[in-house]
């Protein structure tokens, strides 16, 4: 028999049993609510508070001879991330890392990839791009001496879509030709939840002979990745989305293993990216360390990466296919849902082709009342809206249950008034 109810659909679901690994926030009856934010702030792991509670404790009992003494020693810390990191993004051991915060990584992999020249020297982004990647991309042009209006090219999607084309990417890669310089989208778009070709428009713009970069801030987690194979040159994502490490968590960076040996590329450098064979003889020559590690600077936060390990050992237990096998099947659920029950005028933007898009359902919802956020939320339902009328919900397969797609659109359908 197929299940069709929510029951049944949970009770077949071979992940149901991840709920539990996480703290679901109380709904205003005490009971949890419907968390569909993990696209914002992915909830708490219950495993990471005593990896955090462990260094306070070995910092206590040790000092500073916790960096080679304690249980986790905090000098080699960041390298236990090294693999689980890479595999989560399709690398190969030694292209990633895990380090300050999103946009810092796309600054500090700009400065090494991002080489203007009189010829070359346009940076391709989305026209819908999350707002810190505008700021960070004109900056950057602004900062070789360059103005940004001429050398940010943004794509728009054609009048009345929401999504780019691929074909008008690769189009428009082909216009701007010898002049770009630097690609850099977000793989999964944040607003609209577009998951973009990333295999073809790597392609597109290697042909151009441009450098491609991608934002992975709502793919890392959510989309299976194969950015070693698809030949991308670098990415960076932050962790406290759909990889649950905890607000303002360390991020990730990821660089092809072709540069990353290369110690020679230009950086920014400090002193935790040196060579850890001479980083403690204290010179002042900077010997990059081969592979994504080179491109560190600061001794990590051990505290802000202790709830990584927390994340990045359930993303190794349960694995991206198993994941996206249920969320492909969750989101298919919520739209589906969507489309037989309408809560009201709804009109959903993200792509249907599961192909074209993670977990998250970006909906418009027009004349939508300014407290909707607050309404659902004081009828134990978490999602988040952007102005002027996009709700943004996002059923992520770790710990959303088709119960709790069901209950959203129930609860949307009363708060409209349908
Ligand atoms: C969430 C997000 C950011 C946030 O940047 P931080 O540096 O982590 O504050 C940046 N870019 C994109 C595409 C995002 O989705």
């Amino acid at each position: 028999m197929i299940p069709t109810s929510a029951a049944e659909l949970d009770a077949a679901d071979p992940l149901r049993e991840c709920r539990d690994l996480f703290h679901i926030p109380p709904g205003p009856d005490g009971k949890p609510c419907v968390y569909l934010c993990g696209n914002s702030l992915g909830l708490q792991p219950k495993s990471a508070a005593g990896l955090v509670q462990q260094e306070m404790e070995d910092w206590a009992r040790l000092g500073v001879a916790a960096h080679l003494e304690g249980r986790e020693p905090w000098l080699p810390y960041h390298e236990q991330f090294r693999e689980p990191a890479a595999r989560l993004v399709g690398g190969v051991p030694g292209e990633a890392v895990m380090m300050n915060s999103l946009t810092v990584n796309l600054h500090l992999l700009m400065a090494t990839f991002y080489r203007p020249t009189r010829e070359r020297f346009k940076i391709v982004i989305e026209d819908s791009s999350f707002p810190s990647d505008s700021y960070a991309v004109a900056s950057q042009a602004a900062w070789h001496g360059l103005d940004p209006a001429s050398a940010v090219v943004r794509l728009r999607p054609r009048e009345g879509e929401h999504a780019l084309r691929t074909d008008d990417v690769e189009a428009a890669l082909e216009r701007e030709g010898k002049a770009v310089a630097l690609v850099l989208l977000g793989a999964v778009n944040y607003l609209t939840g577009q998951w973009m070709d990333m295999a073809r428009i790597t392609l597109a713009a290697k042909r151009q002979g441009a450098v491609v970069g991608w934002d992975l801030a709502h793919a890392a987690g959510n989309v299976p990745l194969r950015l070693h194979d698809w030949n991308a040159d670098f990415a960076a994502w932050c962790s406290y989305k759909y990889l649950n490490s905890g607000p303002g968590a360390v991020a990730g960076a990821w660089v092809h293993e072709r540069h990353a040996r290369d110690t020679s590329l230009p950086r920014l450098a400090g002193w935790w990216g040196n060579d850890p064979a001479t980083r403690f003889r204290m010179g002042p020559e900077f010997v990059a360390r081969p592979g994504a590690d080179g491109w560190q600077l600061s001794n990590p936060p051990i505290f802000s990466l202790a709830p990584v390990r927390a994340s990045l050992d359930i993303f190794n237990r349960v694995g991206m296919d198993a994941l996206r096998g249920k969320s492909i099947h969750l989101t298919a659920h919520l739209e589906s849902l969507l489309r037989q029950r309408p809560p009201g005028r709804v009109n959903i933007i993200t792509p249907s082709d599961p192909h074209h898009r993670g977990c998250q359902l970006s909906l418009v919802l027009p004349g939508v009342p300014r407290d909707i956020e607050h309404r659902l939320r004081e009828r134990g339902v978490i999602v988040d809206f952007r102005e002027p009328d996009v709700i943004r919900a996002a059923p992520v397969p770790l710990y959303n249950s088709f119960g709790d797609v069901e209950r959203f659109v129930a609860v949307l359908g009363g708060v409209l008034g349908a």
